[in-house]
């Protein structure tokens, strides 16, 4: 999934859940913060390995276990809402995409293994553009993505979070303008 509808999933949870929407933000985000660098470099010939995985859900449960304080419990809770939402909205897309057995292999990383997509040419444009080396921004990689079955959904889930925000925008700034006019 692209990396701004997992920040607007993020969003929506946070607002719609009254969480911290930071620590959802920041849960959704670290996935690909993590796995993305680390598939570039060449430790892993994937894109989605440790921390889209089971394992990675273990380990942050583990580090967020025995929370020591209220505000503490309530970002651990943000955070893994966050987190969760990013290992499933990548199924949803992969699935929706038909790969679901890239979807199950990146949840059992590394137990089941996949390799990367973009290299084993079932996602083309990786390496026939000069863009090579931005693999995300590639053409044969764009225009994969835009015509693929989740594109629709995932335009649809930004525009929804762009919008709430800006109206949450605008009505904090009319009641700031509000108190400052009484
Ligand atoms: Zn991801």
């Amino acid at each position: 999934m692209w990396f701004p509808t997992h920040l607007a999933i993020g969003y929506l949870l946070g607002a719609r859940f009254r969480l911290s929407v930071w620590w959802c933000l920041l849960g959704a985000a670290l996935p690909d913060l993590v796995d993305k660098p680390l598939g570039l470099a060449g430790v892993f010939p994937a894109y989605q390995t440790v921390s889209h995985s089971l394992v990675g859900l273990a380990l942050v449960a583990a580090v967020f276990r025995s929370p020591t304080s209220d505000r503490r419990t309530t970002a651990s809770l943000a955070f893994g809402v966050g987190w969760l939402s990013h290992l499933g909205a990548d199924f949803l897309q992969l699935t929706l995409d038909g790969r679901t057995a890239h979807a199950i292999g990146m949840l059992g990383w590394p137990v089941t293994h996949w390799s990367n997509p973009m290299v084993d040419g079932s996602v083309p444009g990786y390496t026939d553009t000069l863009l090579s080396a931005v693999p995300f921004l590639s053409e044969g990689y764009l225009s994969h993505y835009l015509t693929s079955a989740s594109f629709p959904l995932e335009l649809l889930v930004c525009l929804v979070a762009l919008a709430l925000s800006l109206a949450k925008r605008r009505r904090e700034r009319r009641s700031v303008s509000g108190r400052a006019g009484r």
